[in-house]
């Protein structure tokens, strides 16, 4: 298969989705997931139309982002460490993987070095795995509280991944409690907080996600066919 026709299955995919669930395709953000992907691939998915790149390796975002020289945006979406910040704040359009206070610190810090905002999804551990990482739902609002006062960063959503299952319907109520977090959320006015991107659904699950809710899904293997045991 075809990285273009990969495409074009992902987005007619999407669109249904999002028919399902009341809204257009245009309502729903790729982000293509490009880690292990060589650059020539990358660009050829730019030339069709991609612009939401993410990466879950700070050393991979940064060699590609000095090697593709296009107007798109990186998506930072794996776990980041403290000491990493640095490399990365002043080149992503948004981290999806906020999970815990000494990193908002560490974001925070560095955005003040740069004067610049840096936007910022919490990661959510909705299923309470032990292998995952993220903020309990019961504790973000304290969570959000911590981090209101950061002015260096900018909360502009959530985001998680589902229980990695056989049976993708088993995902839904996970997707459905992350909707219903991210509209409570929406309705409450926290300061540094601006409700946008609900991001949830990768390769296996993206349509459950998106009929749940989400308006920004993460999707490698379906465009790039890669193989699926490689890291996650
Ligand atoms: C790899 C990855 C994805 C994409 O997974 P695919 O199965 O390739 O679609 C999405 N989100 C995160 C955090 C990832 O690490």
């Amino acid at each position: 298969m075809s990285i273009e026709s990969n495409l074009k299955y992902v987005n007619d995919r999407i669109a249904k989705a999002a028919i399902k669930s009341g809204r257009d395709a245009n309502d729903i953000q790729l982000v293509a997931v490009t880690k292990t992907i060589d650059i020539q691939t990358i660009l050829t998915s730019i030339d069709l139309g991609i612009y939401n790149i993410g990466e879950n390796r700070v050393q991979e975002l940064q060699g590609k982002y000095q090697n593709i020289d296009r107007d798109i945006n990186w998506h930072f979406i794996g776990r980041l460490q403290s000491n990493k910040v640095k490399d990365i704040a002043d080149k992503v359009a948004l981290i999806h993987s906020l999970d815990r206070l000494s990193l908002a610190k560490e974001i925070n810090k560095r955005g003040r070095i740069i004067d610049r905002q840096v936007p910022v999804l919490v990661q959510v551990n909705i299923s309470k795995e032990a292998t995952k990482a993220g903020v309990y739902e019961e504790d973000i609002i304290r969570f959000l509280d911590n981090i209101g006062s950061f002015k260096f960063l900018k909360v502009e959503g959530i985001m998680t991944m589902a229980p990695h299952v056989l049976d993708v319907e088993k995902t839904r109520p996970y997707f459905a409690r992350m909707q219903k977090l991210f509209q409570s959320l929406s309705d409450q006015n926290y300061p540094n907080v601006d409700m946008n991107y609900l991001s949830m659904g990768m390769t296996n699950d993206f349509e459950v996600a998106i009929e749940e809710g989400a308006n920004m899904v993460r999707i490698g293997r379906a465009i790039y066919d890669r193989p699926k045991t490689q890291r996650r």
